[in-house]
């Protein structure tokens, strides 16, 4: 393209060297080569139009030259003949003169001879004899001379009319033209005073007087004064006679050759500066031909300068167009080849035309390979040949899919791979379609991983689906339901109303609701980082649902959705099986502490009896006295009175054992309150004093001042402490203490265990200490080193303990290195002790808990 504009401008054949105009040529930038294309043309134009104009300058000059010559020539032969006709009218006059000098013509013969001239030369108008004195002699006028210059036979000559030339004749003896002088309407007349000798002396002069016009008019040749316009002129440029050129018209001034109008003037002698003649050349119509040549040359010349750079112009527009265009092929090109997708196009007949790097680089075949190949393509694995043929034939019948469809594409090296092609029809810059351009992805990749994901997203499902747990997903302060797994669905349907009860129930979090507080409350979340809220806020509840009869523990967290909104998770466990297990095992170690309280009472049974035989005794005692006394009427009432007291008084005291034992072994429900621990201590020492009195064992306690209330069963706790004391003092009478080291303490103390302000009791005896083998199985049921022991005291002192959030230890009392006894301690909580039964607050010491 380029090149094009250099072989039109320089064609080979006209060019001397073309090695080094080539060379030259092909040195200059192609902006510079544009240029030089364009102003070539332009140039030669120009030199084309300076070329036109110099020759139509030269040729008018050369005419103008040729013009001037021709009117000279012409003018100088018109002056010739004019002075000729004036000589040898000069001639005539000056016979008649000289005959009139030699008195052979009087004054009728002048006339007569007069008339016959003027008749002959009709530019003659008066002929006149002038005597010396100045006197007319005789006149003829022409006819058509007017009146006024008719000159009078016998006038003198008027003073001042051709004085000068009258004199002038008659001193110079020679004939003598006046001035001419211009009249009106051609009257202009020529005098000529030819002197009249008299014998050597001055006689007068004939006074020939010629109309300037007709000399004009017969004097010069017709021929000339058709070709010009001929003017008489005297001294001062003042028209005589004659016609002029009228003046040009100002446009036509412009051009060069109408600059000097062509014309010529010459003095007509004899008369000399006086008289001049002069021609104009009328203008021909060869100007107005060659000024419209000349316009018509210089209006193509424009029109081809104007066309030159307009096709310029428009070469440039073209040149940026298409500059923009291999720019754009090029971005596509280097799009084309970087893209991993492959391109393959088709024609109407279903024959590759085309294929990008990336489709080979795919299939393994070369381009050369596949291009121009029709169908069955080499890439096609040969099992799927006809379900692809008909794939083509739906391509190529412009049955397209419009996501593309997925094929397997065989490589060259005969490897499988998953692709999935998107057809789309190709368009020529005519609209016309001429095939079908077809993209093709490898999908292997995403494919595997689809599966790899499909998969993870089936465990992960199956996992969820099979959790014996439901797992429910809502937004906040919103009905939707995120998500949820099978046993939700199968507890509460696909509805988020079970999610929205639970966590009601909970009293987790707030229900989601939609009024402004519920709003102030997702509010106060916002600034908190998402992450701390998600991490942070998990919490743990054991509700009822009467509509599914089961305990659910629930468990709610924060989470950030997949879409980016703050969500809550809960996860509801079925817990009634535990829920049942762990009333049964409460109502069975409620059944177990009053069993162990009966057995207790059993083994204190020699105890309490002989506990009860005392006041029994007594009462007897005092009966049988009184009985006596009464019979022996030796009692006065007072002393009846008196015995009487003492008797109810013992009887009472019998009472109050019964009936603490009563109240020790009665059955009844659990039940927590604020308990007084003076009073636990007080009952619980009223009872074990018996069995320690029985052993000879001392028992002395200690309780601190102002101790708070605890949250306990006062029974249970009263039950350890009788359980603790009557182990020590069974523990002194094993080791066989003597009498001063047969003591028991019980100190009541308040302390702090972990922050936790707890109260303390603990149980100190001098017996035989614990042996390490019965110090791991302390707590065993059934573990006893006793012959009649039932080995379940222990045991359910720890229990109770811990039912009550306390915690229960045993260790050796040393003196040196001889165990001197131990010490059964145990604490509990001073607050924070609820019911075990109702909502509990598992998830901080027992962490979560799954079924
Ligand atoms: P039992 O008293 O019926 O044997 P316990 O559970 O009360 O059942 O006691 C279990 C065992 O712990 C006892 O058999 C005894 O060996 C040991 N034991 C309990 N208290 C003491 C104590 N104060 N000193 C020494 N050993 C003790």
């Amino acid at each position: 393209m380029q090149d094009a504009p250099a072989s039109e401008l320089l064609p080979e054949s006209k060019n001397p060297n073309p090695a080094w105009w080539r060379h030259w040529w092909r040195r200059q930038t192609p902006t510079r080569q544009d240029r030089f294309a364009m102003l070539a043309p332009l140039a030669a134009v120009m030199l084309f139009l300076a070329a036109i104009i110099s020759a139509f300058w030269y040729l008018r000059l050369e005419e103008m030259d040729r013009e001037q010559e021709a009117v000279k020539r012409d003018v100088e032969y018109a002056q010739q003949r004019v002075r000729l006709r004036l000589l040898e009218r000069q001639e005539q006059l000056m016979r008649i003169a000289r005959d009139i000098s030699n008195k052979e013509v009087d004054a009728d013969e002048f006339v007569v001879r007069a008339e016959s001239m003027l008749a002959q030369y009709p530019e003659l108008q008066v002929l006149t004899w002038i005597d010396e004195r100045r006197r007319i002699k005789a006149s003829y006028s022409a006819p058509s001379m007017m009146g006024g210059l008719l000159r009078v036979p016998g006038e003198v000559l008027r003073p001042g009319e051709t004085e000068s030339m009258y004199g002038l004749a008659r001193d110079l003896q020679q004939p003598v033209y006046s001035q001419p002088v211009a009249g009106t309407e051609g009257t202009g007349l020529l005098q000529l005073h030819v002197p009249l000798a008299d014998q050597s002396r001055f006689g007068g002069v004939i006074l020939g007087e010629y109309s300037i016009d007709g000399l004009l008019r017969y004097a010069v040749p017709a021929e000339i004064s058709a070709k010009y316009a001929v003017a008489l002129l005297d001294g001062k440029n003042r028209m005589l006679a004659g016609n002029t050129v009228p003046p040009r018209n100002p446009a036509t001034q412009l051009l060069p050759w109408a600059a000097q109008p062509n014309e010529y003037e010459v003095p007509v002698s004899p008369v000399g500066n006086g008289l001049i003649l002069r021609a104009q050349a009328y203008r021909t119509s060869l100007g107005v031909i060659g000024s419209g040549l000349f316009w018509l040359v210089i209006a193509l010349a424009a029109m081809t300068a104007w066309m030159l750079i307009a096709n310029w112009r428009h070469t440039r527009r073209r040149v940026q167009a298409q500059q923009a265009l291999v720019a754009e092929t090029n971005f596509r090109r280097a799009m084309e080849n970087s893209m991993l997708t492959g391109m393959r196009a088709l024609d109407m007949h279903g024959r590759i035309t085309y294929v990008n790097a990336a489709f080979c680089q795919m299939t393994g075949w070369s381009e050369a390979e596949l291009v121009g190949r029709t169908p069955p393509f080499p890439y096609w694995p040969e099992q799927d040949r006809e379900m692809l043929a008909a794939r083509l034939d739906d391509e190529l019948h412009g049955r397209t899919i419009p996501g593309g469809f997925q094929v397997r594409v065989k490589r060259k090296d005969g490897s499988l791979f998953d692709a999935r092609l998107y057809v789309s029809p190709l368009v020529d810059a005519k609209g016309h379609q001429t095939g079908w351009m077809t993209s093709m992805t490898d999908i292997t990749e995403p494919n595997r991983i689809r599966e790899q994901l499909q998969a993870s997203h089936e465990r992960f499902t199956t996992v969820l689906e099979a959790l014996d747990a439901s797992v429910s997903v809502a937004p906040l302060g919103s009905e939707e339901l995120l998500f949820a797994n099978k046993l939700y669905r199968l507890w509460f349907g696909g509805q988020a109303g079970g999610h929205l009860q639970m966590v009601a129930q909970a009293g987790v979090a707030e229900a989601p609701r939609t009024t402004d507080e519920a709003m102030d409350e997702v509010d106060s979340f916002v600034g908190l980082p998402t992450g701390q809220l998600t991490t942070a806020i998990s919490e743990n509840a054991e509700i009822f649902v009467p509509e599914l009869g089961k305990w659910l523990e629930v468990r709610s967290r924060y989470l950030n959705w997949v879409d980016g909104r703050l969500a809550q998770m809960v996860i509801a466990t079925d817990i009634t099986a535990r829920r049942h297990a762990e009333e049964q095992s409460a109502a069975q170690a409620e059944r177990a502490q009053s069993a162990s309280r009966l057995i207790t009472m059993g083994e204190m049974a020699s105890s309490v009896a002989h506990e009860l035989n005392q006041p029994l005794t007594a009462i007897t005692n005092y009966c049988n006295g009184l009985v006596s006394r009464i019979k022996s009427r030796q009692i006065s009432d007072e002393d009846m009175l008196a015995a009487l007291d003492k008797t109810s008084r013992q009887a009472q005291r019998a009472g109050q054992i019964i009936q603490r034992i009563r109240s020790f072994v009665k059955r009844s429900e659990p039940n927590r309150t604020l308990s007084d621990i003076n009073v636990m201590v007080a009952e619980a020492l009223e009872l074990a004093e018996i069995e320690l009195r029985r052993r000879n064992v001392r028992l002395s306690h200690y309780v601190a001042a102002r101790l708070p209330k605890l949250m306990v069963d006062p029974i249970l706790i009263e039950q350890v402490l009788v359980n603790l004391l009557r182990n020590a003092a069974e523990a002194i009478e094993h080791a066989r203490r003597p009498a001063g080291r047969r003591s028991v303490e019980l100190r009541v103390i308040p302390r702090q265990i972990d922050v936790q302000a707890v109260v303390e009791f603990s149980v100190l005896d001098s017996g035989q200490g614990l042996a390490p083998e019965v110090m791991e199985r302390l707590y065993e049921a059934f573990f006893s080193t006793k012959v009649e022991g039932m080995g379940i005291g222990l045991n359910l002192c720890r229990t109770i303990v811990e039912s009550h959030h306390g915690r229960m230890q045993a260790e050796n009392i040393y003196n040196g290195a001889e165990v001197a006894g131990c010490r059964f301690s145990f604490w509990i909580p001073v607050s924070g002790a609820t019911n075990p039964i109702v909502a509990k607050d598992v998830g901080k010491d027992t962490g979560v808990t799954t079924a």
